[in-house]
């Protein structure tokens, strides 16, 4: 049920934090995997990683922000490996300032790298799905899709945006045999969070404190819902938002 041997997935964002930890659950879930990123050695180092699980994986360059750039992503993917089956939508950035500080080309940065980026990927990954007969798309929400915080303006209606184009998705192509859902991961130790840490006064305990689980989340804890909704497991599972988060959006 959870079996992706002969599937190919793109996972946007691939090379580090929670785009490597879904990478790796899928790739040790046998499909083939491919590192989509800007950094290209950060990449390189991530197909090598994953190839020691015994998957196929490559590199392909991509800048999630840009239309034809994510367009030639997904030729690309059909050219070198001939089908895609699985699309993660994870690459994000994050600006932290208050709203009043923000400047227009904040804004815009960060909702073309979060939001714009997912409904590019997925336009461009309609096609060769319907045409295969189906497919899984996972983008990747946070926290801030449900709860607001002060220093992230742009952010959390990135975020938001995500849940809802999730839906509109979802609806929109299920007769397709399309799957279209969102995890929403907690707080997780990441390049991204450790940034989040160093701006932000005491982040690092208060997650803690507000954590029911106790802990900071892992990449490692984000594999097992990649596969979930990679895999024939999830196949009448549409629209949702999986919160991955040790309890943080259920502690009352
Ligand atoms: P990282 O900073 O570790 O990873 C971000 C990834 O996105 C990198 O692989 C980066 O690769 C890629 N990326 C960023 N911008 C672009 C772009 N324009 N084009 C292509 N790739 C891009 O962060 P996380 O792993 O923490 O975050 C991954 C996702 O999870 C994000 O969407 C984030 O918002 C979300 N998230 C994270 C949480 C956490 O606690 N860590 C909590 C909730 C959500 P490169 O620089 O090589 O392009």
């Amino acid at each position: 049920m959870f079996d992706l041997k002969g599937k190919v997935a793109v996972v946007t964002g691939g090379n580090g934090g929670i785009g490597l930890g879904m990478a790796q659950g899928l790739a040790a879930a046998g499909a083939r995997v491919v590192v989509a990123a800007r950094n290209q050695s950060k990449s390189a180092a991530a197909v090598r990683q994953l190839e020691q699980l015994g998957a196929q994986a490559l590199a392909v360059a991509v800048d999630v922000a840009d239309e034809a750039s994510v367009n030639a992503l997904v030729r690309s993917t059909l050219d070198q490996c001939g089908r895609l089956d699985i699309l993660v939508n994870n690459a994000g950035t994050n600006i932290r300032k208050v709203p009043q500080e923000y400047t227009l080309a904040d804004w815009h940065h960060v909702l073309d790298t979060n939001l714009t980026s997912i409904f590019l990927a997925c336009r461009a990954a309609y096609a060769p799905m319907k045409a295969a007969g189906g497919g899984k798309i996972i983008n990747i929400g946070s926290m801030m899709s449900i709860f607001g915080v002060p220093f992230s303006p742009a952010y959390g209606p990135s975020k938001g945006g995500v849940v809802q184009l999730t839906k509109s998705l979802a609806t929109a192509w299920a007769r397709d045999n399309i799957q279209v859902n969102a995890v929403l991961p907690g707080w997780i130790d990441t390049e991204l969070t450790r940034g989040a840490r160093r701006q932000v006064e005491g982040l690092h305990d208060n997650v803690l404190r507000r954590t029911p689980a106790g802990r900071w989340g892992t990449i490692e804890d984000m594999a097992g819902v990649a596969v979930f909704l990679a895999s024939a497991a999830s196949d009448f599972v549409t629209g949702t938002a999986i919160p991955v988060d040790g309890g943080y959006s259920v502690l009352g």
